[in-house]
């Protein structure tokens, strides 16, 4: 991240593709933070900066950034801000950007409940553009087995409406977060999700241990048996062929997976399908990665 005259209370997430984005941190933490696997904002308590502050860390930034085209807007899902107090927010970015061209933020299904879509298409019409959200599954059982606090059903419903009112989906799915017990129906029922959803973008990332395995077994309700690499490239391979997008930007380059695929699907799907048989029947050639684990 570039410099700021802002002050963050850390940790501080974004996307990648955020990196070039001003970040104003509107919310602290998250509002759920229940999730098996996320320790992302363990540390903090959720709870919402004041708008009188914010309207203030604008100005200051506008000072500072007045060429600023993209803002994210942190922490874990600035969306669970109230309609009216969103709408403020965007109106005072437009207000003192004038070159800004997209809001971004992560977002929970169940922030887009709470909006109609009415609020979501004036929240679009102000700016923002898109919203990055952890689906993490389509399997009912292991969303839940690790808290998320969300159905197949009601994860559908609300990121459709979001893509009714004109934002932009890039979704993330957790490979290996069922465990070697249900990574079948955690690849097939994800893909059966995402087609109905038709997102902008989708990536995978796989599931990683902070605190270690035994941290997140005790967590998850269920029987969780760990996923060795080979199992995770099959898990992989079975979600990518049930997958049947029209034109879904995919990337699987964030730095816990172990072969990156980028593309479209379904275009590249046979492409990214012989990639991973490849990998799959000899991984010692298929060039994989695993500094991440390694702590490299
Ligand atoms: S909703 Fe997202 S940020 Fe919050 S605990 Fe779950 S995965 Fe983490």
């Amino acid at each position: 991240m570039f410099f700021t005259p802002l002050k963050y209370e850390e940790p501080l997430f974004r996307p990648p593709s955020e990196a070039y984005s001003l970040i104003l941190q509107a919310t602290i933490g998250c509002s759920w933070n229940k999730c098996a696997f996320c320790e992302m904002y363990s540390s903090k308590k959720f709870r919402v900066k004041p708008l009188a502050e914010l309207k203030e860390e604008i100005k200051l930034s506008a000072e500072y950034f007045p060429e600023t085209r993209k803002i994210f807007i942190a922490d874990g899902n600035a969306m669970a801000l109230q309609f009216t107090f969103l709408k403020e927010i965007l109106n005072s970015l437009k207000d003192h950007f004038p070159k800004l061209t997209r809001v971004t933020a992560y977002a929970g299904s169940r922030d887009m409940e709470e909006k109609s879509l009415n609020e979501l298409q004036k929240l679009n019409l102000l700016g923002l553009k898109m919203v990055y959200v952890g689906i993490e599954s389509g399997d009912e059982e292991v969303l839940r087995m690790v808290n998320k606090g969300e159905t197949n059903e009601s994860v559908c419903r609300n990121l459709k409406k979001a893509k009714d009112a004109g934002i932009k989906l890039s979704v993330m799915i957790l490979t290996g977060l069922g465990g070697k017990h249900f990574t079948d129906q955690h690849a097939i029922q994800s893909a059966n999700l995402i087609n109905r959803i038709q997102p902008d973008f989708l990536s995978t990332l796989v599931l990683s241990f902070p605190y270690g395995p035994d941290h997140y077994k005790k967590r998850f309700k269920g029987e969780f048996i760990e996923m060795e690499q080979i199992d995770i490239l099959k898990e992989l391979r079975t979600f990518i062929s049930y997958t049947e997008l029209n034109s879904s930007i995919f990337r699987s380059d964030h730095a816990s997976n172990y072969l990156i695929l980028k593309g479209i699907l379904g275009r590249d799907k046979n492409d990214f399908l012989k990639k991973l048989d490849f990998a799959i029947k000899d991984p010692g050639k298929a060039g994989l990665r695993d500094e991440w684990r390694r702590g490299l």
